[in-house]
Formats: C-alpha cells, sequence, structure tokens
C-alpha cells in the first residue's frame, strides 16, 4: 500500500467544525478594530530574507533558527514571514503611507521553525496592529484597550497584563553595561544559553526561563532605575490612562520581549490556562524601526495577538458555534428531485441570507429526513410527489415541538423569515 502524505509537522488544518471558532474571533476582531477606525492591510507572506534580519535583528530566535529561509530560482534568499510587524513597515514606506498617523491591522498566518508543542506550531495564525506616526502614550493606550475589549467581546475574563518599558537605545545601552557587569561575574551560574546572550544579547536573559538564572536575576539591577525624566513620564502616563480606564496591569520588569526593535512600552497578556504557551498577545512600542528599514523616522506601536492559542482558551471555556443550517430541503421521488433546485434558488432570492443545504443522491424519505436532523438544522422542508401536486411544501420545526406546517410554496419565504 502507498504510504499517505501527510501535512508538514507543525502545520495543522483546520477542520470545518473548529472553523466556528475561528470565525467567531475573526469576526470579533475585525468588529473591534473597525469600532477603533482600524484599516486592514494584506502583504504577501513571502519577503526578501534581508528584510526580516534588519528589523527583527541578526541575535534574535527568530533570526538565528526559526526562519524558513530558501533561495528562489534566481538565487535570492527568501523567506516566509515569521511575523508581520517588518512586512508593514516595509509596505508602509514603499507606498508612502507615512505621510500621515495609520492605524493599520493585518491577520495570516505566520512560519517559525520551532520545536511543535502545544500552543507551538510551525504555521501558526495572527491578527496584528500597527500604528505609524503617533508618539504616545495615548495610543499605548488606545491599543491596550483595544485588545481588553477584544476580550470582553469574546467572553474572556482569565487575562492578565503585564507591562514594562524598555527606555530609550541610549537608556538601554547604560543599562546592558550594567546588567553585563551585574552577570559577568556570576557567569558560571548562568544556563547555557544566557551565557551565550551575555555578548550577544544581554536583555534577552532577563526572560530567561531558568529558574537558576531567575533566582541570579532578582537582585540585578533594574531598567527602570536608570531611565531618564521623558521615558519615565511616558510610562507613567500610561500606567495613569490604564488606571482612568478601570484596566488592571502588573508591572514586570523582567518583561523584555523577544525582538530587538521595541523600545519604552512593551505589554504580554497573559493567561494561565494554556500551560507553559500562556502569552496571547504581546506587543510595544518599535520608535526606530521605520528608519532602520529607510523610512523617515516616525514614532510606531503595534501588537500581534495567536489566533491558536486564543482559539484553545475558547473552546475549553465552552463556547459552542451557532448551528450553520437554517433549513435542509428534503425531495422524495423523481419529479420532486427535478423541481427542488429552481424551488431553492427562489428561496434564496427572496432569502438571501438563509442557509440551505439541499439534500443530493436521491434516497427514501427516512434516511433523508434523518439527514436533515443531522446537519444541525431548524427546520427540514419536505418536497414530495403529493406537495408539487399541491403547491405546498412540508415545513417540519426540527430543534421544536411546533406542529408541522404546510405554506403554499408562494408564501414559503415568508412563513420561513417569520419563524427564523
Ligand atoms: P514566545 O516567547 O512564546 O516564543 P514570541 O515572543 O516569540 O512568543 P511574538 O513574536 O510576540 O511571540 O508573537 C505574538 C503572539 O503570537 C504570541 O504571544 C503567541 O500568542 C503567538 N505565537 C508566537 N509564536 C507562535 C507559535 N510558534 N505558535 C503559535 N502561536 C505563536
Ligand atoms: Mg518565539
Amino acid at each position: 500500500m502507498r504510504k499517505h502524505i501527510q501535512a508538514i509537522r507543525g502545520m495543522n488544518d483546520i477542520l470545518p467544525e473548529r472553523l466556528a471558532l475561528w470565525q467567531q474571533i475573526e469576526h470579533t476582531a475585525r468588529a473591534v478594530l473597525a469600532s477603533y477606525g482600524y484599516s486592514e492591510i494584506r502583504t504577501p507572506i513571502v519577503e526578501v530574507t534581508e528584510l526580516f534580519k534588519r528589523s527583527i535583528g541578526e541575535v534574535t530566535d527568530i533570526v538565528e533558527k526559526e526562519m524558513y529561509s530558501f533561495a528562489d530560482r534566481h538565487g535570492d534568499s527568501l523567506s516566509l514571514r515569521p511575523e508581520g510587524t517588518a512586512s508593514c513597515v516595509r509596505a508602509a514606506i514603499e507606498h508612502g503611507l507615512l505621510t500621515q498617523p495609520q492605524r493599520l491591522w493585518y491577520q495570516g498566518p505566520m512560519f517559525r521553525y520551532e520545536r511543535p508543542q502545544r500552543g507551538r506550531y510551525r504555521q501558526f495564525h495572527q491578527i496584528g496592529v500597527e500604528v505609524f506616526g503617533l508618539t504616545g502614550p495615548d495610543i499605548d493606550i488606545e491599543v491596550i484597550l483595544l485588545t481588553a475589549r477584544l476580550w470582553q467581546r469574546l467572553g474572556l475574563s482569565g487575562f492578565r497584563l503585564e507591562i514594562n518599558t524598555l527606555g530609550d537605545s541610549a537608556e538601554r545601552q547604560l543599562y546592558r553595561e550594567q546588567l553585563v557587569a551585574y552577570l559577568q561575574s556570576r557567569a558560571d551560574q548562568l544556563d547555557a544559553d544566557s551565557q551565550r546572550r551575555l555578548s550577544t544579547n544581554p536583555l534577552r536573559i532577563l526572560d530567561s526561563k531558568h529558574p537558576e538564572t531567575q533566582r541570579l536575576l532578582a537582585d540585578a539591577p533594574r531598567l527602570l532605575d536608570v531611565l531618564g525624566s521623558e521615558t519615565r513620564a511616558h510610562f507613567e502616563r500610561l500606567c495613569a490612562g490604564l488606571d482612568a480606564a478601570g484596566v488592571r496591569y502588573q508591572i514586570n520588569p523582567r518583561l523584555v520581549r523577544g525582538l530587538d526593535y521595541y523600545n519604552r512600552t512593551v505589554f504580554e497578556w497573559i493567561t494561565d490556562d494554556l500551560g507553559a504557551q500562556g502569552t496571547v498577545c504581546a506587543g510595544g512600542r518599535y520608535d526606530g524601526l521605520v528608519e532602520q528599514l529607510g523610512g523617515r523616522a516616525t514614532p510606531a506601536v503595534g501588537f500581534a495577538l495567536g489566533l491558536e492559542r486564543l482559539v484553545e482558551i475558547l473552546e475549553q471555556s465552552g463556547f459552542t458555534a451557532a448551528p450553520a443550517l437554517d433549513v435542509y430541503l428534503v425531495a422524495v421521488g423523481e419529479r420532486a428531485e427535478l423541481a427542488a433546485p429552481a424551488l431553492a434558488e427562489r428561496l434564496r432570492d427572496a432569502l438571501p441570507n438563509l442557509r440551505m443545504q439541499c439534500h443530493c443522491g436521491g434516497g427514501s424519505f427516512k434516511s433523508q429526513f434523518k439527514k436533515a436532523d443531522k446537519s444541525g438544522a431548524r427546520f427540514a422542508l419536505i418536497l414530495g410527489d403529493d406537495e408539487l401536486d399541491r403547491a405546498v411544501i412540508g415545513v417540519k420545526d426540527l430543534r421544536g415541538d411546533s406542529e408541522q406546517g404546510t405554506p403554499s410554496q408562494a408564501e414559503l419565504a415568508s412563513y420561513l423569515a417569520a419563524r427564523l
């Protein structure tokens, strides 16, 4: 027997029964984003590798080991996008969008070569926001409130908000030196990854998951202590804005985020319901990135949320999708089978939002009716020779206990409209 070809490890099919959950999140997000005046942008899934190297940073997990990069037929190095920010910035520069503030959002698949596990896949999906041209902290507050509203609209109440500030690049530089000096003298107590990062990307050591390293960090110098008055004021206003809006948060001085381009505000929404992969949404300011990619200096802030993780939480919370069908049309006998498609089309003309499935493949009344019941539809429409001769149609309520009706075919649309 031939071996079945299977999907790539860490890349998932999303089957119809789970899509209702996905769509619930997507529709809700779309509505919330529209209510804040954000516009959707779509960019290619493949970009030149250089774009991600220059934006995300050479010594980040993503660029060092997670990118799907390949040479195309011309030998150019291309990569499947591992995240959305770099592409949005590229597009905004390329199309001259940065002459005025922009509030953009995107959604779609991202690709990272990670070890697949619960909540961590090689193709995963994000919805993200990028705002250009506004210095904050008012806009930082807005994007956080937007995410809070999304959780509320999805009925998700257990998320925790952590915030921090990374300061400006000069402040970070100063802090980096203090941190390295502190850790260098204790390097033998660091885990191997952190030892390596000491020379490449020391700030990342702060979010090491190693208990030993975490203990060491408890007494390390704090970035908050080296902040200048401007970044401090920015952060204080952010906190005050969240307080005023009634959004609870924790300040986590260890929150540094994995990517190089962040500065000042960073935040994460975290849940305890997903095991180790608890971050559902992460973002922050990246005021230097546009210039770093060749555009004119433009402040920016954004976030990305992981759809797979949200889907899993919604599933755990017992979310049940509304049935996908309103009616199922049963047609028994040769004449009825012939008449059914035309009748169905007239009904779709009259009720454009009606969700109707027509039975195909013949069979007895009993077997068709069973399928109608299993379809989850609210009503079965029944068309046989007898109904045809009398120009009526049987309507059976599959979920309630109302009597079977037999409206005329001409009245069918209004009959259904009154009952759905
Ligand atoms: P982590 O520390 O978990 O690797 P990250 O910092 O790499 O996260 P971001 O790049 O900030 O994650 O992505 C934003 C969100 O996208 C994450 O909070 C998460 O919800 C989701 N996400 C990131 N990587 C994956 C993945 N491999 N599979 C599923 N979701 C992911
Ligand atoms: Mg990661």
